[in-house]
């Protein structure tokens, strides 16, 4: 069973994520637990450059960038897991980039997505939670988590308006891939909620 969990920053994609872990291993799962960008070591370095030089990358090599990351990651770390039967539970994948480098920035959100199949030989999520916040209730948290998210005081309102349109609109896209979730409901409520549709798909 292949998780991801999309959204924007500090929507709290880690912490259900984590809470969703530890609920799997009691149900006697294997999970293994990832994020992208940086899933591997290759990653952790691809992670660094393209954060660090955020804005001075060119758009078309900042995607293919995230794209490297994704193809090393999924080959070596995420079709792995799900061949031996593991469940894998990812923080951001594809949708990141759709809406990133596509909706984010000026690149075609259906060529960054064919790069991204392209790239993961067409893997996709049996399930993607999608924490959606808006941008004010953004905005508070990432003030209040200033010093995590520094690198993001670069990125304007508008960005992330856009951001998070395009992950909605991922999401009205494939209705049944998607469970869409307004991220200001408590830890708890939103956790039972996964874990409700996640029971439904270990069979
Ligand atoms: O969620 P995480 O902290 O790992 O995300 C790191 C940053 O990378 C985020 O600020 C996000 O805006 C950015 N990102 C991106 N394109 C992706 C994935 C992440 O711009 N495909």
């Amino acid at each position: 069973l292949f998780v991801t969990l999309e959204g924007g920053d500090g929507v709290g994609k880690s912490t259900q994520a984590a809470l969703l872990e530890s609920w799997l291993i009691d149900q006697g799962q294997t999970v293994v637990r990832t994020r992208e960008p940086g899933g591997t070591d290759l990653g952790g370095e691809i992670r660094q450059m393209v954060l660090h030089r955020r804005g001075h990358i060119a758009e078309r090599a900042e995607a293919l960038l995230y794209a490297a990351d994704r193809a090393h990651h999924v080959a070596t770390v995420v079709r792995p897991a799900l061949e031996r039967g593991e469940v894998v539970l990812q923080d951001r994948y594809l949708d990141s980039s759709v809406a990133y480098q596509g909706a984010g920035r000026v690149l075609d959100p259906a060529e960054v997505r064919d790069l991204s199949l392209w790239a993961t030989e067409r893997l996709l999520p049996d399930l993607t939670v999608l924490l959606d916040l808006d941008e004010a209730a953004s905005r508070r948290r990432l003030d209040a988590a200033r010093t995590e998210y520094d690198r993001l005081e670069a990125e304007s309102d508008s960005f992330h308006a856009r951001v998070r349109a395009a992950f909605l609109g991922l999401a009205a896209d494939e209705p049944e891939r998607f469970l869409v979730l307004d991220a200001t409901r408590s830890i708890d409520d939103l956790q039972a909620e996964i874990r409700a549709r996640v029971a439904t798909m270990l069979g």
